[in-house]
């Protein structure tokens, strides 16, 4: 548990790995989250992890930094060095389009978490 003190750099990072290791950023027990699941509730210490109405917006840009970064930007490259014709590049960036959120939007909820908390770590002491 977090104390009421001043909470420092190197406890906001733990934080932030806890999450990014998909662990709860309180108790650091885990899996939280995985390809098809996503804990609303941590069931070890009770935190709820999605508050809703928008609390894991953060993920949807993620998503979409990941896939721009490690697909769309590697496949307009090779398409502008002519090494993938366009209806090629085209239909792989569709693709890409569908199944990269869904492959990585749960992970980019704990990352949306981690940053949450590594900016307001105090909130971690609410149920
Ligand atoms: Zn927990």
């Amino acid at each position: 548990m977090m104390t009421q003190e001043a909470i420092g750099f190197s406890q906001r990072l733990g934080i932030l790995l806890r999450c990014l290791s998909r662990n709860c950023p309180r108790c650091a027990q885990g899996p939280i989250s995985g390809l098809g699941y996503f804990k609303e509730v941590c069931s070890n210490c009770g935190l709820v992890l999605d508050r809703k109405n928008g609390f894991l917006l953060a993920a949807l840009p993620y998503t979409y930094f990941i896939f721009a970064v490690l697909w769309l930007l590697p496949l307009l490259i090779l398409w502008a060095q002519s090494l993938l014709s366009y209806p090629m590049a085209f239909g792989l960036v569709a693709v890409g389009a569908l199944v990269w959120p869904l492959l990585l939007y749960n992970y980019c909820k704990m990352i949306a978490l981690g940053q949450y908390y590594f900016f307001l770590p105090k909130e971690l002491n609410r149920i």
